[in-house]
């Protein structure tokens, strides 16, 4: 028998895609992997104790995830990190370890900034960062404040940057502006 060092980089990646709380339809297009070696793999992740968020029931279009401002403003952010870690190689692949130090970094600042609130899902930011690649999203840059947003072409909510619409909402609710709103 063989144990390749190709096929412990595939498993150690799968683990890290599991705990991560990725569904196996991207762990398999990352790892190579089968399902059924996924789920054996999962098996023994909870015979180890370990625990992962639990994945949404398969993965939604840019369409449906991209709802509201304060959405279209948390994926921002991850997705202006995903480009500052991946650099102009996203526009031609995923590259699933610039998006998990994206992810990484924007769990930080959410829980510095807006603690009890919810993460958007990683299985999301993987959607868009394929929408990237096949150039159905793009980042476009704002006038006014000066700074890249991200925006997907199947997105039915506006175009316009999230930052400031999402600032004159604050400022219509007198409230003070937070990422959590
Ligand atoms: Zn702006």
């Amino acid at each position: 028998m063989q144990l390749g060092v190709e096929s412990i980089q595939r498993i150690t990646l799968a683990r890290e895609l599991i705990l991560r709380g990725y569904v196996n339809k991207i762990i398999e297009i990352e790892s190579g992997l089968g399902t059924k070696t996924l789920n054996r793999l999962r098996m023994s992740l909870k015979e180890e104790g370990k625990s992962w968020p639990q994945p949404p029931r398969g993965t939604r279009q840019a369409q449906t995830i991209i709802k509201r401002v304060a959405h279209r403003q948390e994926f921002s952010i991850i997705m202006l990190a995903y480009r500052k870690y991946g650099g102009d190689s996203i526009f031609q692949h995923v590259s699933i370890t610039a998006l998990n130090s994206a992810y990484d970094t924007y769990r930080h600042l959410k829980g510095e900034f807006a603690p009890h609130t919810e993460l958007a899902n990683i299985n999301d930011c993987y959607t868009l960062a394929v929408d990237l690649r096949s150039a159905e999203a793009e980042y476009e840059n704002c006038t006014d404040c000066n700074v890249s947003y991200f925006v997907s072409f199947s997105q039915e909510s506006s175009y316009r940057c999230p930052f400031c619409l999402n600032r004159e909402n604050a400022q219509k609710n007198q409230a003070p502006a937070s990422l959590a709103s």
